[in-house]
């Protein structure tokens, strides 16, 4: 049994809005992940089936290593094609939000966003936000991922039955990508009901593992094991790993988006540290990534010192300034945690 977990009032609102929309828009966050494209993708196709004209507006572009889920080659990436973007989203009568809760994760689609007329929906398992932007929120973040959401929201809608092949494979991306593998995050049996529903849509499931991970491309496996062997520092005592990467060193592994996606979880395979973090050099900022195990909050330390936030295991900010001086913050945020 899958519980209706969702409030009956949101639901009729969901399915008025939906009913009332001929034009719809969905928007997921920027860097999109498995979790943000396949939900994403899976809602446009359920829509497309029920005769809704949907498309999906990301901030920036798929990474390659996702470029294999169902529909991502018919994405409006707002850095591409930002007049088509605009267009789409100001001629939108729904806007429905998925995997962010908060107008500045979509970048420079926040700005557009925020003074449409069009009713915003939010599907989303991230802690916080401000839920009072949204006509309708279905936030949950006990969730294992917005892809069990929003198999769960068009369930009590009645509109499972429009989950075919193609967006069982989407769905099962988020689900797969935000427990990693169901290892995290999956404690809910009802997880594997929803799992159940898919692989009864006769997905591809072990091709679709395979894919969302553990698949990389050679530059990505060799600049990961430089970062391993020389840039992982230990500090055994605090219980914490850091690996920082610059510019220099990305461009002499030939980096391409994507390819430092799971890289920050390694060191949590060594006994005694329980808390990751990575740090990327990235063209205008510098992008933080953390991870942790157990009851350590990376949310609060994202939210705290990095611009950021997350869940209480996986957490991410930005940084604008040096690398050097991310550094310097992270020793900050050593002697604030263990004074
Ligand atoms: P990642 O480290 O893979 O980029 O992100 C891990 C988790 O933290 C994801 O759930 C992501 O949505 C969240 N996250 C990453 N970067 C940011 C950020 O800059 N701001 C906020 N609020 N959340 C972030
Ligand atoms: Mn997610």
């Amino acid at each position: 049994m899958i519980t209706a977990i969702i409030d009956e009032p949101t639901i009729e609102r969901l399915r008025n809005m939906i009913n009332g929309a001929r034009r719809i828009a969905i928007t997921c966050h920027k860097s999109p992940d498995g979790d943000a494209l396949g939900s994403s993708l899976a809602l446009c196709h359920v829509l497309r089936r029920l005769g809704k004209d949907a498309t999906v507006v990301t901030p920036d572009m798929a990474p390659k290593s996702l470029e294999f889920i169902p529909g991502v080659r018919e994405l409006v990436v707002f850095t591409r094609q930002e007049i088509r973007a605009r267009r789409v989203l100001e001629e939108a009568q729904l806007i429905c939000c998925l995997d962010y809760n908060a107008l500045q994760r979509v970048d420079r689609l926040g700005d557009i966003i925020a003074p449409l007329n069009a009713p915003r929906v939010l599907i989303d398992h991230h802690l916080g936000g401000d839920l009072r932007q949204f006509a309708a929120a279905v936030s949950f973040p006990e969730a294992s991922s917005t892809c069990e959401l929003v198999y769960r929201v068009l369930l009590q809608l009645g509109l499972a039955r429009l989950i075919d092949r193609q967006a069982a494979s989407c769905l099962y991306v988020g689900l797969l990508t935000d427990t990693g593998g169901f290892a995290y995050n999956c404690d809910n049996p009802e997880f594997y009901e929803v799992v159940a529903a898919l692989l009864r849509r006769r997905i591809d499931r072990l091709g679709l593992y395979n894919k969302a991970l553990d698949t990389f491309s050679e530059a990505s496996l060799r600049l990961q094991g430089y970062a391993l062997s020389e840039k992982m520092r230990l500090l055994p005592d605090k219980g914490c790993s850091l690996i920082v990467l610059d510019k220099a060193e990305l461009e002499r592994f030939n980096y391409s988006r994507g390819d430092t996606e799971t890289l920050v979880n390694r060191p949590l395979a060594i006994p005694g540290i329980y808390w990751s973090v990575f740090m990327r050099e990235d063209a205008d900022h510098i992008k933080v990534s953390c991870r942790s195990r157990g009851d350590f909050s990376v949310s609060d330390i994202c939210e705290r010192y990095f611009n950021g936030g997350g869940h209480q295991n996986a957490a991410g900010g930005e940084l604008h300034c040096s690398i050097d001086e991310a550094t310097a913050l992270f020793e900050r945020v050593l002697a604030d945690l263990f004074p």
